[in-house]
């Protein structure tokens, strides 16, 4: 097999991985990432030397293995997420916030030391010759007898194996395939959800972490809204302060202008005017991400169809796979499931080899 010829598609955290785990044993690969950066879902915004911000995925705990060993032999360490012993809870609209204890986290959450795009770099440094082009949006993949053709907003590929990582549903929804792909993995993936994709994100960065005191923490969880949670988000070595939180979905047809009004005075509740003294306001609405959110028919109940072994399977005879985090068996849509998935692919084709 000539192993320049494997092109995958989507330059995220399952892409990457994929792409270093055959780096591992010499088979060097071309990546087509759409987007004019690297990660996907994971995007870690990285402004004027403030706390570097996780507008895509930002948690992992003990329990996700495959994430963890990925880590570890990349050396990237992971730090908790800091909590506090007090948080804001806002019950409802006419009452006040009160101050609550938190309990003490049995399964504490983690964050990737340094930023989640360390892991994205990382992969991406991996010291080999594969090639990783951006701006390259995959639109059609053709096979005629056993050579294959990737077609993008760009260029014309030739390829003899395909790894292909974007969530199912989006695969269906932006790549024309010819032959077309068998009815039951077309309408499977059609009603596969894809993991946090209709989100909004929202962080500030400060100067102060002004919430850390015995009586508050930065931690708040709302049925008031906009914000519905939000947490401490500053750097691991505490020199750098954030507050990150998911705002909630309806905001998505109200301006930002407003979105930032309303979050501003949603935290003055809690702050008083020492929330105005934010350097910079961040959100991402995920629903707006072409290349992450494809829209659905029909309510799709979150990770419906997640791991079915319908993906799982190669298809065009061993020269076409359908990886990515939602085609995982353990923790489908996080990231552990991107990894996981990787992992399972490279072994089939390695297998193959
Ligand atoms: C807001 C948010 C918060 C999250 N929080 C967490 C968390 O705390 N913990 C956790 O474990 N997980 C979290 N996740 C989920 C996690 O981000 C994903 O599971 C993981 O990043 C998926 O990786 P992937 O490579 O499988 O898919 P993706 O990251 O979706 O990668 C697919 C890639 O394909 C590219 N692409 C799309 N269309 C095309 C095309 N036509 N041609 C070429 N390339 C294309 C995309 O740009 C992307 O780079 C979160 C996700 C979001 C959105």
């Amino acid at each position: 097999m000539d192993s320049k010829n494997i092109i995958i598609i989507g330059g995220g955290l399952c892409g990457l991985t994929s792409a270093y785990l055959l780096a591992k044993e010499g088979i060097t690969t071309t990546i087509l990432e759409a987007r004019n950066r690297l990660g996907g879902r994971i995007h870690t915004l990285r402004k004027d030397g403030k706390a570097p911000i996780e507008m895509g995925a930002t948690w992992l705990g003990k329990k996700h293995h495959h994430l963890l060993d990925l880590l570890d032999e990349l050396n990237i360490g992971i730090t908790e997420q800091f909590m506090g012993d007090k948080g804001y809870y806002e019950p409802m609209s006419v009452s006040p916030p009160q101050l609550v204890d938190l309990p003490p986290n049995e399964e504490p959450s983690y964050r990737i030391e340094g930023g989640s795009d360390n892991l994205i770099n990382s992969l991406a440094n991996y010291p080999d010759d594969n090639q990783v082009l951006l701006d390259q949006a995959v639109t059609s993949i053709r096979k005629n007898s056993n050579k294959l053709e990737v077609e993008t907003n760009n260029d014309l590929f030739k390829a003899d194996t395909i790894i292909n990582t974007l969530p199912p549903k989006l695969l269906m929804d932006s790549v024309a395939f010819t032959p077309k792909l068998p009815n039951g993995l077309h309408k499977t993936a059609h009603q596969t959800h894809t993991w946090m994709a209709e989100s909004i994100k929202v962080a500030l960065t400060f100067q102060e972490p002004f919430w850390r005191k015995p009586n508050s923490s930065g931690t708040i969880f709302s049925n008031v809204g906009p914000v519905n949670e939000m947490y401490d988000h500053s750097d691991e070595h505490q020199s750098r302060y954030a507050l990150k939180g998911f705002m909630n979905e309806a905001y998505h047809s109200v301006s930002q202008n407003d979105r930032k009004e309303l979050v501003l005075k949603q935290l003055r509740r809690f702050y008083g005017d020492k929330a105005d003294s934010y350097c910079s306001y961040h959100e991402t609405l995920w629903k707006d991400e072409t290349y992450s959110f494809a829209k659905y028919d029909n309510h799709i109940v979150p990770h419906q169809n997640n791991g079915n072994p319908i993906f799982q399977k190669p298809y065009w005879d061993n020269q076409l796979f359908i990886s990515g985090s939602e085609t995982a068996n353990s923790f489908p849509g996080y990231m552990d499931g991107a990894v996981e998935s990787a992992q399972r692919t490279i072994d089939q084709i390695i297998e193959k080899v």
